[in-house]
């Protein structure tokens, strides 16, 4: 109701009143929206794993594809090209699965760098029976010193004038992947690009 407000005085009196107000009511619209967000991603990280979903086998590439259309208009305002090896049959919580793809993709498309985004999605098992899955960009890259402070709750590494957010999405991932009895690290060089690693526990097929 604060958002919807706050916008509603901005539309109806933008010129109304005097240079100042108009100032201060898009402070204030724009502060309402960004509670608005933080609320939305506080949440996301206070439910991150509490759906009480049983697990069961799931197409991860299915599970890939929704992500997708959730970002479609992301992805396509962008230009991102996203491409994905086959993808494993695996046991898993697919809502969960799919919030990681969308959180780890949307991101490789917002720290982008010089060239067009391009994104690419790959798993392979690894000798200790867990699929180790892999979300591959072509962007800005992350310096060695934060791989893992990159993780923790609101922690950012840009300022909102740069980049938009509320540094929860990475800890959401991390909550998820160690609910589902996994983890998730980062590969990266500033410039070079990073690669999002996350490893699932694989179950043999009964
Ligand atoms: P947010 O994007 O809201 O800041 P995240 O938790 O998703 O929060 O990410 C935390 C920080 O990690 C980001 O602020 C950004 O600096 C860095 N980061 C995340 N993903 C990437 C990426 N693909 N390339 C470069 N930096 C990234």
């Amino acid at each position: 109701m604060v958002a919807s407000y706050t916008q509603l005085i901005a539309k109806r009196y933008k010129g109304r009143l005097d240079a100042d107000a108009d100032e201060f009511i898009a402070y204030a619209v724009d502060g309402s929206n960004r509670m608005q967000g933080l609320i939305q991603d506080l949440l996301a990280y206070s439910r991150a794993g509490t759906n009480g979903k049983p697990l069961h086998e799931i197409s991860s590439e299915s599970t890939l594809n929704e992500a997708l259309r959730n970002l479609r208009a992301t992805i396509e305002e962008s230009g991102t090209v996203v491409t994905h090896d086959l993808l494993p049959a695996i046991t898993t919580n697919d809502i969960q699965l799919a919030q990681v793809f969308q959180n780890l993709i949307g991101n490789a498309i917002k720290y982008h760098g010089a060239e067009a985004p391009r994104v690419h999605v790959s798993a392979t098992k690894n000798g200790g029976n867990e699929w180790i899955f892999s979300v591959r960009d072509n962007g800005m890259g992350i310096s060695p010193q934060y791989f893992e402070r990159i993780f923790v709750l609101f922690q950012r590494l840009h300022g909102r004038a740069e980049f938009e957010g509320t540094g929860i999405g990475l800890a959401v991932c991390k909550k998820i992947l160690e609910r589902l009895g996994g983890r998730i690290w980062v590969e990266s060089q500033p410039e070079k690009g990073s690669t999002f690693f996350f490893a699932l526990p694989g179950r043999d097929p009964k």
